[in-house]
């Protein structure tokens, strides 16, 4: 099977490539770049890319999909199927499932049905202390045999300092990265919004910037105590970024991501008391975003990631206070990444395939991946910066529709993916293979 990617315009950092090119994809594997002028490798089929940027597949370091346990949110067949529309030709999946992942009877599961459905690469990230209750350490050689790539009490963040401290001495024995959702509750117990002005108008409970700031600072001190590879997810806060600036310019292990969502809205969202602002951490207000900018543009944050988080209409219906927190987000992070930083000037689409495809790989090390080399797993993005569109929640291939960005339209787009060699999504043509 051989399947050659003709006349597109080629991004890929890992290469220095920056370039007009044709990249064969063998087998499944990338065989190697060719100039224009070798022509078509006999028994090729041919994706002619004129006008697009082709980079290596996009990796969403952070989502969640649902199967086992509550597959009237999201299956991991719908969630992989969001994936690709959306541009992600891998996603790395939150272990906060019923069972948790916090075994490798529940890992294998989800390999096993990513790899019936046939879309997107799925990697299972295992939890971090048993059913994420933040007391027993989970079994992280096992889960890591079984296939996960990280650890995580996303959602039921590690609230005690010694526990997480022998999570990271634990986790660094395995070599799996830490990823933690800093948030102390003892200081956001119930708050559903950013507190500030704006949760005084809408007189709503507030968290405080400061609840995600300091549990940065204590996974920081504990990076550099124990030497493990911290991950610290969707940062959302001028502090916590200044805390991972200071950690990068001393050489800790610490990398962060971001979520579209919080450089894309501000608190003043929630005016309307839709229940499709609230996530978390919440969105903030504007200084925060403007760190949050400014953080990407510095080199700060090292990934986007979509914390794609769907929830159930009936779910969503609920009071402000009572919904759950969370929107999903697979489908339109390329977009807003397009629409907010790349044509706003704050990144390059250099910097955009770093964040969405090199440094996931890197920070996962998902091997054979975020790369166009030779002997790479043939995963390739297909990005049409120009491409104006309309996001329809309706038209969504996720199970569920709790998104703010419903009816928004963006220009620039993920339109295909190719998932080892294989053409599993064309924007507004459906494939076979779906
Ligand atoms: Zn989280
Ligand atoms: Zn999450």
């Amino acid at each position: 099977m051989k399947l050659l990617i003709a006349n597109g315009y080629f991004i890929d950092p890992t290469q220095g490539l920056n370039g007009g090119k044709n990249l064969l994809i063998e087998n499944g594997r990338v065989a190697g770049l060719l100039s224009h002028s070798e022509g078509v490798p006999e028994g090729a089929e041919v994706f002619d890319a004129t006008g697009l940027i082709v980079a290596p597949g996009f990796i969403d370091l952070h989502a969640h999909l649902r199967e086992p346990g509550q597959e009237y949110r999201e299956t991991i067949e719908t969630g992989a199927a969001a994936a690709i529309a959306g541009g992600w030709t891998s996603v790395c999946a939150m272990p906060n499932t019923d069972p948790v992942n916090d075994n490798p009877a529940v890992t294998r599961f989800i390999i096993e049905q990513a790899e019936r459905a046939g879309l997107a690469n799925v990697f299972p990230i295992g939890a971090i202390t048993k059913s994420s209750q933040g007391a027993e350490l989970a079994e992280m050689g096992e889960m890591k045999r079984a296939g996960v790539v990280a650890v995580s009490d996303d959602g039921r963040p590690v609230p005690s300092a010694g526990v997480m401290r022998r999570a990271m001495e634990y986790a660094r024995g395995f070599d799996l990265p830490v990823v933690d959702h800093c948030e102390d509750r003892s200081l956001t117990a119930g708050g559903v919004m950013h507190e500030g002005n704006w949760s005084l108008r809408l007189g709503l409970r507030g968290h405080p910037a400061l609840a995600e700031e300091m549990d940065a600072l204590r996974d920081i001190a504990l990076a550099e105590l124990t030497g493990a590879r911290v991950h610290l997810a969707h940062v959302s806060t001028r502090g916590a970024l200044e805390a991972v600036r200071r950690a990068k310019e001393r050489d800790l292990n610490v990398t962060c991501e971001v979520a579209p969502q919080h450089w894309s809205l501000e608190d003043e969202a929630v005016r309307d008391y839709d229940t499709n602002t609230k996530m978390c951490p919440p969105l903030r207000s504007h200084d925060h975003v403007e760190a949050i900018i400014e953080a990407l543009r510095d080199g700060t944050i090292d990934a986007i990631a979509t914390d794609h988080a769907p929830h159930h209409a009936d779910e969503k219906a609920l009071e402000y206070d009572q919904a759950p927190f969370g929107i999903t987000g697979l489908e339109t992070a390329i977009g807003l990444a397009f629409e907010r930083l790349v044509h706003n000037g704050v990144i390059s689409l250099e910097r955009l395939v770093e964040l969405c495809s090199v440094n996931p790989a890197r920070i996962f090390k998902l091997e054979g991946r975020g790369t166009l080399r030779p002997g790479a797993w043939g995963d390739v993005t297909l990005l049409d910066p120009e491409l104006v569109w309309t996001f329809k929640a309706s038209d969504s291939k996720s199970k569920s529709r709790n998104t703010p960005f419903d009816n928004w339209t963006m220009r620039g787009a993920a339109v295909a993916t190719i998932v080892a060699g294989k053409l599993l999504y064309q924007r507004n043509e459906k494939l076979s293979a779906v």
